[in-house]
């Protein structure tokens, strides 16, 4: 009975899959924050390296992975696949569950996977230093890491909400040599101006971006970083799904449904990807992309042009969205409260290639319980939406009596996040509703494009 199946590191993926040229349907511009018409490369610049700016419209399906950024990919990959025999023992189910684990990155997340190279073209190109925000912190510490790789500076605006609640988060990336700011800070205008009208306000990701891209828009030497929904960082973590069909292909297997956990879209978007070619060519494979309730972008939000952060700065793409001002409330799986998503991932829902379901926290927490009380592997929180997904999927074919492959994604660890664990023992976590008055509210301010 194997449980890992391990690639070596010559085995290490030399390609990222783009998925842009393969693509149902055509795909909508991105729009300019101020002029409301599409944007040029060169309006990008200002933000991000040519290099990066590229790959986010390339139409090459494969995209060399540059030597300098493999070396840093080997001190953690290829990631382990895992066969869930104990899970699976303990549901009791038919289905083969196999997990891919990227809590094995030094941030214990998968968004290294994507960090090490925007860090990599950004040096390339001369930025000397970088301007990102975080939610939970976990892309804060990423980034933190990959610029200390290629002597980057970096600076961070952390939500404040989880600057309280995830204070080692902070301490890794001032370890990994980032300045780390709670968001809303003084230090920009747009973060002064929240500030001013609501002096306790606990912050989004979507202030936190407007912090760091006007940080970045305004110092020549300082390029933004963004952890998730843009197209070159979906790619980035196509290493996930392309490592994962090779695992596969050792266990014999192939999945019959793909579950990610979604915030933005990016590792969802590596592990599914890869898969959904073979789709396109006949495969009969479910996608499944599993979101948290008190933030259903997917499920409840519709599909329309808005901006990606509050403060209306940074480019408008077509997505579904919540609305750029929705403040979400402040559920512990701090990574999957995003107003938007991936444009690509927003379209490969509207197209019906994935599905997507909401799910409540509580939910989410009693299935990690069960996985950590079964695999030992103590998940994130917003990993156990995916983790959700593979359980119902697998009480479902016990039902059934069906045999069924599942795959799933396990993005990162709950090291890190054991205060959320406490607060679920002692009963303190809570559902929310759907909240939506404030999403209507929110949608009536989308911009007016096309
Ligand atoms: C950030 C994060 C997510 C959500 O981001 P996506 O871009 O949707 O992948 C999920 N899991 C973990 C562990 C994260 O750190």
């Amino acid at each position: 009975m194997q449980s890992k199946i391990l690639l070596s590191e010559d085995q290490l993926p030399k390609q990222w899959y783009n998925i842009i040229p393969d693509m149902p349907g055509t795909m909508s511009p991105v729009i300019h924050p101020g002029t409301l018409q599409p944007v040029s490369p060169d309006d990008l610049l200002p933000l991000f390296p040519m290099g990066l700016i590229e790959q986010e419209v390339s139409q090459e399906r494969w995209i060399d992975i540059p030597e300098e950024v493999r070396e840093i990919y080997k001190l953690w990959r290829p990631a382990p696949m895992f066969r869930a025999h104990q899970l699976e023992k303990a549901l009791g189910t038919p289905a083969k569950i196999y997990y891919k684990y990227e809590g094995v990155s030094p941030a214990g997340s998968h968004k290294p996977n994507t960090a090490v190279p925007q860090a990599y073209y950004n040096k390339i190109a001369g930025t000397k230093r970088i301007a990102s925000e975080t939610g939970a912190g976990q892309w804060g510490s990423s980034i933190a890491l990959a610029c200390q790789h290629f002597g980057l500076e970096c600076t961070v605006y952390m939500v404040k909400v989880s600057y309280g609640q995830k204070p080692y988060r902070k301490s890794m990336m001032q370890l990994w040599g980032a300045d780390v700011f709670p968001s809303p800070s003084d230090k920009t205008n747009a973060g002064r101006s929240i500030l001013e009208k609501d002096p306790d306000n606990q912050g989004s990701l979507g202030i936190a971006i407007s912090e760091a891209v006007e940080d970045a828009a305004t110092h020549e030497d300082t390029r933004y970083a963004l952890g998730s929904v843009l197209n070159h960082v979906c790619m980035h973590q196509t290493i996930i799904g392309l490592e994962a069909k090779e695992q596969l292909k050792i266990a014999g297997d192939y999945p019959d449904v793909i579950i990610g956990c979604h915030g933005g879209g990016s590792n969802f978007a590596g592990i599914a990807f890869p898969f959904i070619s073979d789709k396109a060519n006949g495969k009969d494979i479910r996608l499944l992309a599993m979101e948290p309730a008190s933030c259903p972008t997917l499920t409840k939000g519709v599909y329309a042009f808005d901006y990606g952060d509050t403060a209306k700065m940074a480019p408008i793409s077509k997505m579904y969205t919540l609305g750029h001002d929705f403040m979400p409330p402040g559920i512990h799986a701090g990574g999957l409260r995003y107003h938007g998503a991936s444009p690509l991932v927003s379209q490969l829902v509207h197209e019906g290639v994935v599905e997507a379901r909401a799910v409540p926290q509580t939910a989410c927490f009693e299935a990690a319980v069960l996985f950590a009380r079964t695999e030992s592997i103590i998940p994130a929180p917003e990993s156990s939406h995916a983790i959700r997904g593979a359980i119902d999927e697998a009480l479902q074919a016990k039902e059934e009596g069906k045999e069924k492959t599942i795959l799933f994604n396990l993005s990162g660890h709950g090291h890190v996040d054991m205060a959320a664990y406490d607060a679920y023992f002692a009963n303190q976590l809570e559902d929310y509703e759907y909240p939506e008055a404030a999403i209507q509210e929110s949608l009536s301010h989308l911009p007016k494009v096309g």
